[in-house]
């Protein structure tokens, strides 16, 4: 795997890459897991090379002991990448994706005005500038993104759309631990008490009940509820254990957990 920390030198391999050669993408905040490695297997298995990208995104972050306390295991993570095959990785630095200061920024004022975008003033424009500069560094022509982070997936495929960029956006199922707590970067940050109750968040999370049934449970449980809502046809919950911010979604027509 070729390692990038610098962005121009990537820019100019990428330049001499065949354009009949197809080029597979997958953003990531690194601390890598089971669910972000069946973003880059799907992407190895649909394309001719895979980069992926490490870069923990400091304006997504709406609280900064969030941003301070995200697990950084840089070293395991090249590993991992190497062992799956991975071609190429960019590292770019704060400073290079932010040289204009964050003055730039793409907003979206409609879908992100509900669920994660009420609760987390200024996310969504964090993370759809870094995606922004993110595809236009690695120039790919699909991108991979997971159904955990629903309503991100959706933002980031109307805005390749909004803005006619040549990009395919694929969305790839939630991988989840044997208990159906899905992976997620944070749960390495819950002690094991705070990791039962996350486990139970995952099975009340996905029983056949009302959003308010489920609400009562979680609260039983002592968990702080952001919010269980139903929007068409997925059920969205956020919840806090701990300080531990925990998301999840399925699709109401099918539930991937009993
Ligand atoms: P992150 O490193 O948290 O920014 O996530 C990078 C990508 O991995 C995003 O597209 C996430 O939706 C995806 N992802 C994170 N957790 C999972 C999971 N458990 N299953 C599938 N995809 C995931």
């Amino acid at each position: 795997m070729r390692i990038y920390h610098d962005m121009t030198e990537w820019s100019r391999l990428r330049q001499t890459l065949p354009s009949d050669l197809s080029l597979g993408f997958v953003p990531t905040m690194g601390n890598l897991h089971r669910g972000h490695a069946s973003l880059f297997q799907r992407s190895i298995k649909d394309n001719d090379a895979t980069v992926v990208s490490l870069f923990i995104n400091p304006t997504q972050f709406n609280r900064a002991d969030d941003f301070t306390h995200y697990p950084r295991t840089l070293e395991d993570d090249l590993e991992l990448l190497t062992q799956a095959g991975v071609d190429y990785c960019l590292l770019p630095t704060e400073q290079v994706m932010y040289t204009d200061g964050y003055h730039y920024q793409i907003q979206e004022n409609h879908q992100s005005q509900c669920l994660e975008g009420t609760a987390r003033p200024g996310h969504f424009t964090g993370v759809l500038t870094v995606v922004m500069k993110l595809l236009q560094l690695a120039k790919p022509h699909r991108a991979y993104f997971g159904e955990k982070d629903y309503q991100q997936f959706q933002l980031i495929r109307d805005m390749v759309n909004a803005f006619f960029m040549n990009i395919d956006i694929e969305v790839c199922p939630t991988i989840r631990e044997t208990s159906g707590l899905a992976y997620s970067s944070r749960n390495n940050r819950l002690t094991p008490e705070q990791r039962q109750i996350a486990d139970q968040f995952a099975t009340i999370f996905h029983k056949d009940q009302s959003c308010e049934h489920t609400i009562a449970e979680l609260e039983a449980l002592g968990v702080t509820v952001n919010y269980v809502e139903d929007h068409r046809d997925r059920r969205f919950a956020a919840v806090t254990i701990g300080d531990i911010r925990l998301i999840d979604n399925y699709a109401l027509n099918v539930r991937d957990v009993a």
